[in-house]
């Protein structure tokens, strides 16, 4: 078990949260993966770590993760995604939609300063992970 995942469940735990060997098996997968993920392809790698769990599980474990500020939901076509992102700072994922790479690139000065606009307009925001679709270097490279 990684050390992210440890201390995920440790703060799980400690808001109340029941973890169990499956729970703590969807955690494992989404923080070892490089790429989004479905709830399917979640629950398929889950499995080799944990054989009982099942899809419903994921569903509950995302909620929680995604509640807890641990994740990022992203949307690709018209399905939804799943990625490890805790970065609560203005910052922009792109996302390849042929291989759901998903490249995040961090703040700089302008986008503080679009944050520090936001702020002014008394918004609160809860998720600053702004999302731009297209092709990654590698897909864009004819085979
Ligand atoms: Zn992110
Ligand atoms: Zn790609």
């Amino acid at each position: 078990m990684r050390k992210r995942t440890r201390d995920i469940q440790k703060a799980l735990s400690e808001s109340g949260y029941r973890i169990t060997q499956s729970r703590l098996a969807v955690i494992e997968v989404i923080m070892r993966a490089r790429h989004s993920l479905s709830p399917e392809e979640i629950l398929a790698r889950a499995r080799k770590i944990e054989p009982s769990v099942g899809l419903a599980t994921v569903y509950r474990t995302l909620d929680v993760l995604h509640a807890e500020g641990y994740l990022e939901r992203v949307r690709i076509g018209n399905k939804g995604y799943t990625l490890a992102c805790e970065e609560k700072s203005l910052h922009f994922h792109l996302i390849c939609e042929r291989c759901r790479t998903v490249i995040e690139l961090q703040s700089n000065h302008s986008s503080d300063a679009l944050l520090a606009q936001l702020r002014a307009a008394g918004f609160k925001s809860r998720k600053n992970a702004v999302e731009i679709v297209g092709l990654c270097a590698k897909c864009q490279s004819p085979e």
